[in-house]
């Protein structure tokens, strides 16, 4: 039965309160605008919910999770690199929130469904782009341009950066800018000398540095310093790294003009096609299962790059019959996450007197060092990648499988195994419109609304890049003076990489793409959707500052216009 909710009318609706969700929340209160959050999942409570301190042995796997109900219930969720015994409630059920793909192309669909969605479990890695992503589309005719370059964005990067705290190493690179940074976390004894060393063999040309990284090295208001505890994916209590529970969520209850209404699953944008605006949002309450629709002046999607891709699908009208601003027709096309798992890792000899304290949260960064300019450029593929990784000492989570038993045993695993550096490539993938996500034809959710079928493959540029990063992964690791390296080979399944853009991107014209430079639908103008969905290229950086930074000036826009009475 669906119930008109006239009571409850805003001035502004977000849907999803994730990383961007969080954002245009906290901006939007902070603008004056009563701001109504609808959130498919649970509420969290810190105190309660969050378990980064419960050591292994109070577990009741031993960390090792229920393996039977997470195999009959979170099989695709349970890939991804944060799930483990604790962190799996903070992440989808597959079998109330199914998806299909075809039979011969996987794609890994990770959601996180609560209040913060994935900014509970994510990796917290943040970098800048530059014009030779915003430039990359036009410069080779992928796609298409985006209407945007790094000076319209850079303030935001800014305005961002000093609220949820970055912490890294200034290294005035013009293809990978500096953040407003605090200080940097520590390289361990060996990550310094590889970074020498390789400092030494390649000059400039390759550089390593520590991992940018949205945990603090100094407090923020009541935010405190990271204790280097190490399980991150499963909270933070003391809000040391940022989440939207932690900091955005926050500022914009702050206000008092935040309602935020969790076990809201938001289906439908409904277009009014009187005013040519959108006028609310229709969504199923996930526990009495009762239909809703709330009013609002204007709507921001920050549901989640294919999430936001859905509702738009499965809001159709007479006036959209192909989904809500889908004039353009290409709502659900160019698909994109960053290839990965090329590289290799090999031991480093020597420092075996010495062991690395605590958990860091973070690890080290090869910057792009491919297609950066005439001297850099490659013949087998376009754009370019960069490592993340880390060396320490192998203990005796990895060695659990030695043959062995009793006492002796033990006593070995007590020992730790030589120091080990892995090199992990991150690789842009090309928007391409054969890489899409449509609605499928019979496949409901619990709650029987329609989900998506999602139809995305590696395409021979990044299966190239791919094969580089490993080559030269391991030639770094030999430059250095590694031995036993050992090259990973087989590339990430799409989706896996946890990056999912795409599918509504941003564009200079309306006959080709979704969104304005503004994050704007270009045919329903009170309507913005600033997720991953928005983005035109993806570069090869982790995403999530981008999207912040894009959330942030969309809403500046927003309510200028509102003001101005032009929504
Ligand atoms: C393990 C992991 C590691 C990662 N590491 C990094 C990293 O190091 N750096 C980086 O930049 N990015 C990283 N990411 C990606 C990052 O988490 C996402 O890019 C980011 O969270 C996207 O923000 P979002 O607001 O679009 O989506 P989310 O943060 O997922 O939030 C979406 C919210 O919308 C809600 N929602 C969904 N559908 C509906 C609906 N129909 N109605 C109402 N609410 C809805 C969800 O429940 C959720 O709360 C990582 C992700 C994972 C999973
Ligand atoms: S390692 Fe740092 S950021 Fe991670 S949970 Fe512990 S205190 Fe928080």
């Amino acid at each position: 039965m669906a119930m008109l909710d006239i009571e409850r009318d805003y001035d502004a609706i977000v849907v999803g309160s994730g990383i961007t969700g969080g954002w245009a929340a906290k901006e939007l209160c902070e603008r004056g605008l009563r701001t109504l959050v609808l959130e498919a999942g649970r509420d969290i409570d810190p105190q309660r919910d969050y378990t980064e301190h419960v050591p292994p042995w109070d577990m009741r796997f031993r960390g090792l999770g229920n393996r039977r109900a997470i195999e009959a219930r979170q099989p695709v969720q349970r890939r991804s690199v944060s799930f483990d015994e604790l962190s799996h409630v903070f992440w989808t059920d597959d079998v109330d929130n199914p998806y299909s793909t075809p039979a011969d192309k996987p794609f890994d669909w990770f959601r996180a469904r609560q209040v913060g969605g994935k900014s509970i479990v994510w990796g917290r890695q943040v970098y800048r782009w530059s014009d030779l992503d915003f430039e990359a589309n036009l410069r080779d005719g992928v796609g298409v341009d985006w209407p945007i370059r790094y000076a319209d964005i850079a303030p935001w990067y800014d305005h961002v950066e000093r609220f949820i705290g970055v912490s890294g190493e200034a290294l005035a690179l013009s293809h990978l800018p500096d953040s407003v940074f605090q200080p940097p976390m520590e390289m361990n004894v060996v990550e310094a000398a590889v970074r020498d060393r390789l400092r030494a063999k390649f000059h400039s040309a390759r550089r390593m540095t520590i991992g940018r990284v949205a945990v603090l090295t100094q407090p923020i208001g009541e935010r405190a310093p990271c204790h280097y505890c190490g399980p991150c994916q499963r909270g933070c209590v003391t809000r040391s790294y940022f989440s939207s529970v932690s900091s955005t969520l926050p500022a914009a209850r702050a206000t008092g003009r935040l309602t935020l209404r969790p076990h809201s699953i938001a289906h439908t944008v409904v277009y009014d096609a009187n005013s040519g605006r959108a006028s609310g949002v229709r969504v199923i309450d996930a526990r009495t299962r009762i239909e809703h629709e709330f009013r609002a002046r204007v709507v921001f999607l920050c549901a989640s790059a294919l999430e936001s891709v859905r509702i738009l699908l499965n809001s159709r009208s007479a006036s959209f019959p192909g989904g809500l601003g889908n004039g353009s027709g290409t709502l659900g096309l160019g698909i994109m996450d960053h290839i990965k798992w090329g590289g290799a890792s090999g031991v480093i000899p020597g420092w075996e007197d010495r062991q690395t304290i605590g958990n860091r949260p973070n690890g080290i960064l090869v910057p792009r060092f491919r297609n950066l300019d005439r001297g850099s450029r490659q013949s087998g593929f376009i754009r370019g990648y960069q490592f993340q990784g880390g060396a320490g000492r192998v203990g005796w989570e990895g060695r659990t499988r030695d043959p062995g038993i009793g006492a002796e045993f033990k006593e070995r695993l007590t020992r730790l195994g030589p120091w080990v550096m892995s090199l992990a490539g991150f690789g842009e993938t090309l928007a391409r419109d054969e890489n899409r996500a449509r609605l499928d034809d019979t496949l409901r959710d619990a709650w029987g609304i329609p989900t998506l079928h999602i139809d995305v493959a590696w395409s021979a540029n990044e299966l190239a890049i791919h094969r580089d990063m490993t080559e030269s992964a391991a030639e770094m690791l030999e430059a250095v003076g590694a031995r036993d390296i050992v090259r990973r080979t087989r590339p990430s399944v799409p989706g896996n990489t946890n990056h999912e853009m795409g599918g509504a991107r941003m564009g200079r014209d309306r006959k080709s793409s979704v969104l304005n430079g503004w994050n704007q639908a270009h045919e329903v103008p009170n309507l913005f959707v600033t997720d991953g969905a928005c983005m035109t290229s993806s570069a090869c950086q982790n995403p999530s500052l981008t999207y912040m930074a894009l959330t942030a000036r969309a809403v500046s826009h927003a309510v200028d216009s509102l003001r101005r009475r032009e929504l």
